[in-house]
């Protein structure tokens, strides 16, 4: 029988990782390098680092650990049998085949063995709203931040669990959560968040069901009613005009955001828009992008119809969400812009099973929707820009449910049914492309590979999954997730 071990308190670690600066002379010499900087005790003997502290996340001065697989997929370059790693402070310190450790290595470095690793994954698109149905108005009504907070501890652990190392989340309470995963109240991925998601009104942020005084004096950036204590502190945020664009971009940043959202198009689960037009005006979307530049964060555009694509790239938008009438004038400018495509898969695969979850108008534009998502997808595979995957995910529910957050796993092979991606082109946009969402202006972490020098963010498998990347889909296949070089999930 296997048990189940799971870490349940850590000390955190920083979001934004630094540059490496352990002097790597060669990844032969790196044990002996190991080796030399082990603490001796009394009799001069190499002390063990102890387990359970690196079990337990709490930072040892030595918080070196070996792994051994017998298969190694680096997430971007060839797949390597029998390699051997040595994670030290957080970060990759060295790789080499297992054939050329130094003998008896094991004896001195807390040493796993797994059959397949791999960098941990990213899901680059969710919503950690706290929220149990996909109606916006719930956020306003029945899921006040408390109680959304409470249920986002337990979507975060189930994340962590299933794999995913790291989230990029692109509107809801996520930068104020992803602070008690820092400080090691809570077990979770790390997260880099826009925090709200900007909308105009009227927009696909809007509130249709509710009087607009209401929505603007909770979600507007000059409210002076129910949340004018604090204003862009919530899920999603109103603004019109420049002047108000920039002033949301500003507050956002204030607030924490490592990257910005808006809306650039209509979308699905808002009642009253349509998907097909263009949200904000060329202005507005220039205003954003620039102000967040600035600051050195990029933007991540919500787009399906054909115009707001165009306009969000020609604004200078980085990534494009969705994309679901995206065509070939589209790909022209994402290749000139050098954008990244998010094509978020699984929540317009799922959502049409599910019309429950949402209104009967939103139901009516998720069915239309997903008729054209399909060929989008396989369109950008096809034409090689950049894709980075991320599901949509974002009601928190118990993970039996397919769509609740904890189920991200699917993406992957979604992309290959239904994107068209080999096994390994999925795993990259999962792993070693989903950095490049948070652009180059500051944001990024060097993560998402296993190469030296980056962050001992990894995930160990029970099965191979180029042989069937179903393997994503169930926590149970995750046997081991190290975040930052700390051991959290480990089944034995
Ligand atoms: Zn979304």
């Amino acid at each position: 029988m296997t048990r189940r071990k799971v870490i349940t308190s850590h000390t955190g670690s920083s979001t934004i990782s630094e540059p490496c600066t352990t002097d790597l002379s060669s990844i032969n010499t790196a044990t002996e390098h190991i080796f030399s900087s082990l603490p001796v005790s009394e009799d001069d003997s190499p002390q063990l680092p102890r387990l359970t502290d690196l079990q337990t996340g709490s930072s040892t001065e030595h918080d070196t650990h070996l792994i051994n697989t017998s298969l190694l997929i680096p997430g971007r370059g060839k797949p390597q049998k029998d390699m051997s790693i040595i994670i030290k402070s957080g970060k990759i310190h060295s790789i080499q085949s297992t054939s050329s450790l130094t003998e008896g290595i094991s004896k001195f470095i807390p040493t796993t063995t797994v059959p397949v690793l791999l960098p941990g994954l990213w899901d680059c698109h969710t919503h950690l709203l706290g929220a149990t149905s996909f109606n916006f108005s719930e956020l306003l009504t029945t899921s006040p931040p408390a109680l959304a907070g409470a249920r986002i501890s337990r979507n975060v652990h189930d994340i962590l669990m299933s794999g995913f190392t790291s989230v990029r989340d692109l509107g809801g309470y996520a930068i104020e959560v992803s602070k008690a995963i820092v400080e090691g109240t809570l077990v979770g991925p790390n997260i880099y968040s826009a925090g709200a998601a900007i909308s105009q009104t009227s927009g696909h942020g809007d509130i249709f069901d509710m009087p607009s005084g209401f929505v603007t004096s909770c979600l507007g950036v000059r409210d002076t009613q129910a949340n004018g204590f604090n204003p862009a502190g919530g899920p999603l945020l109103l603004a019109d005009g420049e002047d108000e664009c920039r002033r949301a971009v500003r507050l956002l940043i204030r607030r924490g955001a490592s990257c910005i959202k808006v809306f650039a198009s209509g979308g699905v689960l808002s009642i009253a828009d349509d998907p097909l037009r263009q949200q904000f005006s060329d202005a507005e979307l220039r205003t954003i992008v620039d102000e967040a530049n600035r600051a050195g964060r990029v933007v991540a555009a919500h787009c399906h119809g054909k115009n707001g694509i165009m306009a969000a790239l020609r604004a200078g938008c980085h990534t494009i969400e969705h994309g679901t009438y995206m065509d070939d004038e589209c790909i022209s400018e994402f290749k000139k812009r050098n954008a990244v495509y998010v094509p978020t898969r699984t929540v317009v695969k799922l959502g049409v099973d599910h019309p429950e979850l949402m209104s009967p108008e939103s139901y009516r534009k998720m069915l239309e929707t997903a008729k054209h998502h399909e060929s989008a997808y396989r369109l950008a595979v096809k034409s090689g820009i950049k894709i980075a995957l991320g599901t949509d995910l974002g009601i928190s529910v118990p993970t039996t449910h397919p769509m609740a957050l904890g189920n991200s796993g699917g993406e992957l092979s979604y992309a290959v049914t239904d994107g068209g991606m080999t096994a390994l082109q999925a795993i990259e946009a999962a792993t070693a492309n989903a950095p490049d969402v948070l652009g180059d202006l500051g944001m990024a972490p060097k993560s998402g590979r296993i190469e030296v020098g980056y962050d001992a963010d990894l995930i160990a498998l029970s099965k191979d999954p180029l042989e069937d990347m179903a393997v994503f889909k169930h926590p149970k296949n995750i046997t081991h997730v190290w975040k930052g070089g700390k051991l959290f999930k480990s089944l034995e």
